[in-house]
């Protein structure tokens, strides 16, 4: 965490948005002496039970821990909270399974954490700080953002406010009202991708003596080719499990019966764990929630107003980097403020000129990885690949990083990790196409001796 300069210039910030990423934005610039005052739409969370329709547990990885170190709390998250998941265990169609390492070579970890946990702590964090104020039940209707003006709706007293500051940061999610506003401003670019496949949450119970069903350090998946259903564990022995699907399929499970079928076909090992009784009445309890895809660019209206997190950059959540990519942004702006001495004109202009490059790759990497965990992970080309990679990667560690590992396991920028991965596929192309040409010329050779 970088301090701030002793010449730096206290400003009043608005957060909108108290979701993860808004409530680590105010932690850092609370440290750094500015005063923030976080405007959140929902009731604290600290007391209010989990709302369903929002992802249970998140994977943190080493994006994520980097930012929770900055502000204290990594340890906190990680060793008192976060289960380690060390590979995927894949599960086949007749219940056996099979492990994947997310990383053969020194055996690190993605940890399942709380979404209200962590939310939760990073609130609680900003409590002991006196420059931070926290309204809750404060609706964003209204911004004026070259003129720092905001208007919220109090939705408990149905009052209108009005809010000034120096200013506005908008970490307001996917559906962003800030980002909304800036939507009006000239040679903002902006496009939004539904997939066509929706999610569902489900639950694996503990067992009688409070134990996980399942082994509980890893990440399970059902691959089912154009489908999936994955599981993460939580704190108390249950697993929070995942249906991703067309919403085609998911319309037409509309009986119990069909959906029995459906789990006996593609998912048989998981209705003993979840219970027929608990799959059928928490199937019917939901609907699934749609996944889109944002990007957007400028993130900044001059020195007055600035997207982060899911309101800049929402993704698909098939690699785990939603949320680690949106604490990154708070470690990057954190970083500028430190290099330009808290002027904020120039930390915008440069945070918004350059990060969109990187969030614009971990996007489409998102997209490229339900791909991969759907349907690759079961075909022995992808085995085959991961098998060299980590093959050379232990040969050739600092020169051969892996796209996984590059991606959650090192801070090294998402375009990068992309660009990286373009030149491995170059050089292993080259190589086979070398042995490839060396053993037809020797057989040649060989013939016509
Ligand atoms: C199924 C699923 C699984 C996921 N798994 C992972 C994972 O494993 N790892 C990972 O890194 N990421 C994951 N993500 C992504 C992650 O959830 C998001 O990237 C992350 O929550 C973004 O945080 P945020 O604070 O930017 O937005 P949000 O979490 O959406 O928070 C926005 C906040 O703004 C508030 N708000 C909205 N509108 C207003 C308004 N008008 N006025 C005031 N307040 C407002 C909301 O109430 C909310 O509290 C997953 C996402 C999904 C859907």
């Amino acid at each position: 965490m970088n301090m701030p300069n002793g010449n730096a210039k206290s400003m009043d910030v608005v957060i909108v948005g108290g979701g993860l990423v808004g409530s680590l934005e105010a932690l850092y610039l609370v440290k750094r002496g500015h005063r923030v005052r976080l405007y959140e739409y929902r009731e604290d969370i600290r007391n209010t039970p989990q709302i369903r329709g929002r992802s249970i547990n998140l994977a943190l990885s080493v994006r994520g821990r980097r930012a929770l170190k900055d502000v204290g709390l990594e340890e906190h998250i990680v060793k008192d909270h976060g289960i380690p998941m060390y590979a995927r265990k894949i599960h086949r169609l007749d219940g056996s399974t099979y492990e994947i390492p997310y990383d053969a070579r020194t055996n690190q970890s993605i940890f399942s954490v709380g979404r209200n946990y962590l939310n939760s702590a990073l609130l609680k964090e900003s409590d002991k700080y006196k420059n931070v104020e926290k309204y809750f039940n404060h609706k964003l209707v209204e911004a004026n953002l070259k003129r720092g003006s905001l208007q919220f709706l109090k939705t408990d007293t149905k009052e209108t406010i009005e809010v000034q500051a120096d200013l506005i940061i908008g970490a307001d999610g996917a559906f962003s009202a800030v980002r909304r506003a800036m939507m009006k401003e000239p040679l903002f670019d902006y496009s939004q991708t539904y997939i066509e496949h929706g999610y569902l949450e489900l639950c694996i119970p503990s067992d009688q003596n409070g134990s996980f069903q399942m082994p509980a350090n890893y990440l399970h998946i059902w691959p089912r080719g154009n489908f999936m259903m994955i599981a993460l564990p939580n704190q108390d022995c249950s697993w929070t499990v995942t249906l991703f699907m067309p919403f085609s399929y998911f319309k037409n499970l509309d009986s119990e019966e069909r959906l029995m079928e459906f789990f006996q076909q593609y998912f048989p090992d998981s209705i003993p764990l979840i219970g027929k009784k608990k799959l059928i009445e928490d199937f019917f309890a939901g609907s699934p929630s749609p996944l889109v895809s944002v990007k957007c660019r400028p993130y900044n209206i001059s020195e007055k107003a600035l997207i982060i997190g899911d309101a800049a950059h929402a993704v698909v959540p098939f690699y785990g980097q939603g949320m680690n990519a949106g604490f990154e942004d708070c470690t990057i702006l954190d970083r500028m403020f430190q290099k330009y001495d808290d002027d904020v004109a120039k930390v915008l202009e440069e945070y918004s000129r350059t990060r969109w490059v990187d969030t614009f790759a971990i996007s489409d990497l998102a997209v490229y990885n339900y791909i991969e965990m759907r349907d690759l992970v079961t075909r022995p080309s992808y085995r085959l690949r991961k098998a060299l990679d980590d093959f050379i990667f232990w040969l050739l560690p600092v020169t051969w990083v892996p796209l996984y590992n590059s991606v959650t396991f090192s801070t090294m920028p998402y375009s990068q990790c992309v660009k990286n991965r373009e030149w491995q596929n170059k050089v292993l192309l080259s190589t086979f196409l070398a042995i490839g040409g060396m053993f037809t010329i020797a057989t040649v050779y060989g013939l016509r001796k």
